[in-house]
Formats: structure tokens, C-alpha cells, sequence
């Protein structure tokens, strides 16, 4: 049963009870009226009993005062009282006559008190006529005639009504004890069940309290929820946007612009910095920024000082004690740890870079996650776009030394070999090979041979012109096409090129590997060939010469005759 029933039910029950226990009320204040009524009416008769007594005293009284002493007023006193007894008498009458023995009684009362009359009214009409012969008889004690059955009626007649007043006021206290009880009962059980509909309606508030709270926690969870998730629809439609215009880009650049303006409104309220590993993979360099950090950073330092980088993971971990920082923050790191994110960039499980971001504040769990999407979003677009790059560059540049490859050179010499024809312009090939390179691999290691390979590549590029090619022929070998130039001019350039490499000061993970020296043969066109194979040759047949006489020197191939 709900709660509406059992309380309608309580109500209904203690509303039947307070009317039943009025009615009952009514009834029992209507007998208690009844039974006072009848108390009432038995002082009444035992007032007139007493009335009709009193009036049969005054009567005797007022006769003997008349006989005796003669007083003239005696006479109106003994008509009054017999006038009383006569009204008396007439009222105890109608008084009675609805109790039988009473009844009987006032029959007999009325016989007696007739008497009493004649007996007085004789006695009167004597006085009147011989008041000798009236006090003659007054002290026989005729006036008494019949008194004392009269007094004896009286007594019996006041007894009668005294038990019946003693039975009604006994009955008229229990109808007020019963009136009291049935009051006392039906005010207790009312309040009874009242109190039991006040328990209901209580423990009713109370469950709607903790029903209303529930429901309020739940709206707020709701509309944190509904908020939550409106940032996240406009996080996936800002991620959505970025991801589309990042697939169109052709070049890094490119996608480093988009990302520069997509970033700033994906990670609202945040300052940041995409920064990528470099080539030699020694230093990690800023490639944009937005924002004011929040956290003072270093725009280039070694990737082992990003904990992201080392771990291959979001740093700080989400929700975890932080006791490292990372190096490229300053000091203020330490303090307010949770107001940076480093998200690593990474490609086939190595990172190239990170994405990270500071905030005035702590870093909520929507900028975490929107920080790790967009870094997902980057690292594969970089990452595309860096293969592609290397795919192009792999095709024609040497990956050691940066420089052009023989292929490139292959393709390349025939057109500029053309292109010089054309012109009537000369070309000058170079052939550089350094001197006893097996020997430095061997005592300084393969790895530092190679870094040698690199710092002349460098060299070489440093000294070409933009116009010139230069290429790594193969092993320590290099190529180098001079556009414009004539024999003697290269001549001066190669000179050039073998200071310049015998000014290497060779270092490998800082330790100096000391010097090396180069040879370099040469042929131009027209005068040594007109076909980029005879070139090539004559070149590498100079180069071959300047070996054998000694090394560390520029030969010109020999004029063809
Ligand atoms: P020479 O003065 O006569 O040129 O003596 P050399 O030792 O330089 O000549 P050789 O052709 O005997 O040795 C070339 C060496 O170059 C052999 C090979 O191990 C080494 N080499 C070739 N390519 C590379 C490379 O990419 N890296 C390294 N470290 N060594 C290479
Ligand atoms: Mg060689
Ligand atoms: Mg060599």
C-alpha cells in the first residue's frame, strides 16, 4: 500500500473515531444533563417535603400563639401556612407522580394534611366563638391530633426521596466518570494515529530529501556531462578540421603552419611549443610556438632532457606523483608540476619531437586529452611527411653527407654537359678521394670514418657554388661538376677544395681525430672530353695520378692530342 492510501486510511480512521467519540460524547452529556436533571428534581421534592412540614409547623405554631396569647396576627400567620402546606402539598404532588411510592404516599400525605386543616380550622372557629374552651383543648394536646402520622409520612417520604437522590447522584458520577474515560480514549488513540501519519509524512520527507538530492547530484553530473561532452564535440570537429588540412599539406612546413593555426584554439587557454628532434638527432629545436608560458622553457636542448622523449610517453603521467622534471623547463617546473604536458611525437615507436603545452593553471583532463589527440594528429602527418621527404631525398641525395648521389650526378652531367655545349661554355669535373681512408677507419673506427664522411660533405658544400653539383661518388669518394668553368679556373678551385679539407679538424664524440689530407683529379670540357664517361675517366685518371705522386695534391687530367 503507498504512502497516499495508508494515510488517507489513518485520517479516515481518526476521523471516525473523533466522530464517534463526539456522538458518544453528545449521548453522554445528554444523560449526564438527564441524570442531573433528576438530582435536581429530588432536592426539589425533599425542598417541598420540607415546605409542606414547615408549613404543618407554622400551622400548629401560629394556632397555639393565636390561643395562647391571643396575638391578632397569629390568625393571618396560621392562613398563610395553611395556604403553604396547601401549595406544598399540590407540588409534591405534581412531583411525584411519576414515582410509584411516592405516589401512594402523596395520597396519603394529602388525607393527613386535610386533616391537619380540619383539625386547625375546628380549633380556629372555637377560638373564635370560646377561646376558654380553644385553650382547653390546646392543653389536651388536640392540635396534635394525627401529627405524628403525619410527621411520620414526612420522614418516610423524605427518606424515599433521599435514597433516589443518593441513586442519581451516584448515576450522574458515572456518566461523568464514563464521559471522561471515553474522552481521555478517543483524545489518546486520535493522537495516536496523528502522531503515526506525522511518523509517515516525516520518513516520506525524508526519503524526498535524499531523492531530491540524488536527483540534484545527478543533475550536476549531467550537465558537467552534457559540458563535457559539448567540449568534446567541438575538440573532434577542431581535430576533425586540423586532421583534413594536415592530409593536404605537401611539405612540413606547410604542416607546421596549419598546426601554428589550428593548436592556439584546440588548446584554448594554454601556451605551447611543437619542437622536433634534428637530423643528427643531438638536439631537439623549436619548429612553433603560441602563446606566453606559462613555464619558462629552452627553445633547443638535447632529447634526453624531455621525459617524454625518453619515455615514449605523456609527461607527467596523468594523476601520478611527480618526482622528475623535465630538463628543458626552468626551475619553476618543480613547483607547479601540474601546469605542463610534454606529449611525445613518434613514429614506428621512436619519437622525433613532442608537442607540449603550459598553463596559468593545473592542466584538466580535456586538455590532456585534446593535447595527446592533436600530438597523434601531428606525429602522423610529421611523420608521413618527413618519410615522403626522405623517399624524395633518398633518390638523389647521399643520407651520410647530405650531398647529391652518383645517381643525380648520372642524370645530371649529360644535361649540364649539353647545357655547356649549347652555350659554348666550358665545365670542369673534379675527382676527390681521400688519402688512406682504410687506414683512418681502422685506427679511429668505422663510426668515426663516417663522421669524417660528413664534416666533408659539409666542407664541400661550404665551398661550392650554388650553381656547382656536388656528389658523393661512392665510399670516400666525391664529384664535384664546376658550371662555367674552365681549366684553369678549376684548377684554383680544387686547390681550393683540398685546403679546405685539409683544414678539417676532425672530431668525433669530442675527441680530435687529427687531419687528413685529399687528392683531387680533374678534366674539363672541351678540352679533356665532350661525353660525361670520358669526363669522368679522365678526371679519375688524373686523380689516380696525383695518388701515385704522392697524394694530398690536384691533378689535371692531360690534354687530349
Ligand atoms: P688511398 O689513399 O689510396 O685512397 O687509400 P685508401 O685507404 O683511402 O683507399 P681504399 O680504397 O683502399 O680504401 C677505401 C676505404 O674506404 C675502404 C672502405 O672501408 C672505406 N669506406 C668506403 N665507404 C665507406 C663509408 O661509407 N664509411 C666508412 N667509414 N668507410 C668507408
Ligand atoms: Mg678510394
Ligand atoms: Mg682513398
Amino acid at each position: 500500500m503507498d504512502l497516499r492510501a495508508r494515510l488517507a486510511l489513518l485520517f479516515l480512521a481518526a476521523g471516525l473515531l473523533l466522530g464517534l467519540s463526539n456522538v458518544l460524547l453528545y449521548r453522554s452529556n445528554d444523560r449526564l444533563v438527564e441524570d442531573m436533571r433528576w438530582v435536581m428534581h429530588s432536592h426539589l421534592v425533599r425542598k417541598e417535603i420540607g415546605a409542606v412540614e414547615l408549613a404543618a409547623h407554622d400551622m400548629s405554631a401560629s394556632m397555639r400563639d393565636l390561643v395562647l396569647t391571643r396575638r391578632e396576627n397569629a390568625v393571618n400567620e396560621y392562613v398563610d401556612a395553611r395556604e403553604r402546606m396547601h401549595v406544598s402539598v399540590e407540588r409534591v404532588k405534581q412531583l411525584v407522580a411519576d414515582h410509584r411510592a411516592q405516589g401512594d404516599n402523596v395520597q396519603k400525605l394529602i388525607a393527613l394534611a386535610a386533616t391537619r386543616r380540619e383539625t386547625m380550622d375546628r380549633l380556629l372557629h372555637t377560638q373564635q366563638r370560646d377561646p376558654a374552651a380553644a385553650l382547653s383543648l390546646i392543653n389536651q394536646g388536640s392540635d396534635r391530633e394525627g401529627i405524628a402520622d403525619f410527621t411520620a409520612l414526612i420522614q418516610a417520604m423524605h427518606e424515599i426521596e433521599g435514597n433516589l437522590l443518593g441513586e442519581r447522584e451516584s448515576a450522574t458520577r458515572a456518566s461523568v466518570a464514563r464521559t471522561q474515560l471515553l474522552l481521555v480514549v478517543a483524545a489518546v488513540t486520535a493522537i495516536a494515529l496523528l502522531g503515526l501519519c506525522l511518523i509517515l509524512v516525516w520518513r516520506e520527507q525524508r526519503r524526498r530529501q535524499i531523492t531530491e538530492a540524488s536527483l540534484r547530484e545527478a543533475a550536476i553530473a549531467l550537465e558537467a556531462a552534457l559540458t563535457e561532452s559539448r567540449g568534446l564535440s567541438s575538440a573532434l570537429r577542431q581535430l576533425g578540421e586540423m586532421a583534413e588540412m594536415l592530409q593536404s599539406c605537401q611539405s612540413i612546413s606547410e604542416a607546421y603552419a596549419v598546426a601554428r593555426a589550428t593548436l592556439p584554439a584546440l588548446l584554448g587557454g594554454s601556451a605551447g611549443t611543437v619542437q622536433t628532434i634534428n637530423a643528427s638527432q643531438n638536439l631537439v629545436e623549436t619548429a612553433l610556438e603560441w602563446g606566453e608560458p606559462a613555464i619558462a622553457r629552452e627553445t633547443l636542448f638535447a632529447p634526453e632532457a624531455c621525459l617524454a622523449i625518453r619515455r615514449g610517453q605523456p609527461y607527467p603521467p596523468a594523476g601520478a606523483q611527480v618526482v622528475l622534471h623535465c630538463q628543458h623547463l626552468h626551475d619553476s617546473a618543480a613547483a607547479s608540476p601540474a601546469q605542463y604536458l610534454c606529449v611525445p611525437l613518434s613514429a614506428q615507436g621512436a619519437a622525433f619531437g613532442i608537442l607540449h603545452v603550459s598553463c596559468a593553471g593545473p592542466i584538466d583532463a580535456s586538455l590532456r586529452r585534446d593535447c595527446i589527440a592533436a600530438a597523434e594528429q601531428l606525429s602522423l602527418s610529421l611523420a608521413n611527411l618527413r618519410l615522403q621527404d626522405s623517399l624524395r631525398t633518398q633518390s638523389i641525395r647521399d643520407p651520410l653527407t647530405g650531398l647529391f648521389n652518383r645517381r643525380y650526378l648520372e642524370a645530371s652531367l649529360p644535361r649540364e654537359l649539353q647545357r655547356a655545349e649549347r652555350r659554348q661554355s666550358d665545365l670542369s669535373v673534379l675527382m676527390l678521394d681521400i688519402d688512406h681512408f682504410k687506414r683512418f677507419n681502422d685506427t679511429q673506427g668505422h663510426d668515426a670514418g663516417d663522421a669524417l664522411l660528413a664534416q666533408v660533405g659539409v666542407v664541400l658544400a661550404q665551398v661550392a657554388r650554388s650553381e656547382d653539383i656536388v656528389c658523393r661518388y661512392g665510399g670516400e669518394e666525391f664529384t664535384l661538376v664546376l658550371l662555367d668553368t674552365d681549366l684553369d679556373q678549376a684548377l684554383g678551385r680544387a686547390e681550393q677544395v683540398r685546403r679546405a679539407i685539409a683544414a678539417i679538424d676532425v672530431s668525433h664524440r669530442r675527441v680530435h681525430l687529427g687531419r687528413v689530407t685529399c687528392s683531387i683529379g680533374l678534366a674539363s670540357y672541351p678540352p679533356h672530353g665532350n661525353t660525361p664517361a670520358d669526363l669522368i675517366a679522365r678526371a679519375d685518371r688524373a686523380l689516380y695520378l696525383a695518388k701515385e705522386s704522392g697524394r694530398d695534391r690536384v691533378e689535371a687530367a692531360r690534354a687530349v692530342v
